[in-house]
């Protein structure tokens, strides 16, 4: 009993996966639970997290209709995002610039990540657009 107290209280204490030093429940969650993120930034981040607790319709449905990925069959591509999830340790996030227009957002980071125990980490600068009040993520430039 006390046991499973402890564990529900671990659980909802829980940092989220973007490392903001955030519980998850004041984080990204309610990003993945519906709400809009309010700039291209969170939902970068929200996106982040999602990889790290493998939500591939969240990725999905936060992907601008642009992006190439969109060309997949749906169960394809979330085939390939769940084997990303899986196979990744989500190490680190660093945001190293944000810059933003009325619908057009620009953030640069670096993703520390491992797969099979190597490095595979990546800075890259994604590209978001607004459409109907919801940031997308559009294309990304890898530095
Ligand atoms: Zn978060």
């Amino acid at each position: 009993m006390v046991k499973t107290l402890r564990f529900k209280g671990d659980a909802m204490k829980m940092l989220c996966p973007c490392k903001s030093q955030k519980p998850y429940e004041e984080c990204c969650k309610s990003y993945h639970y519906g709400m809009n993120p309010p700039n291209a930034l969170l939902l970068m981040r929200s996106r982040y997290s999602a990889y790290a607790l493998a939500l591939a319709d969240y990725i999905i449905k936060t992907t601008h209709p642009s992006h190439p990925e969109h060309t997949k069959k749906l169960w394809d591509w979330r085939e390939d995002i769940l084997h990303f999830s899986q196979e990744t340790e989500f190490i680190d996030l660093e945001i190293l610039d944000f810059y933003h227009q009325d619908a057009t957002a620009f953030v640069t980071f670096t993703a520390s990540l491992k797969q099979q125990g190597k490095d595979a980490s990546f800075t890259e600068k994604s590209c978001f657009e607004k459409i109907e009040n919801m940031w997308l993520y559009k294309s990304a430039e890898f530095l």
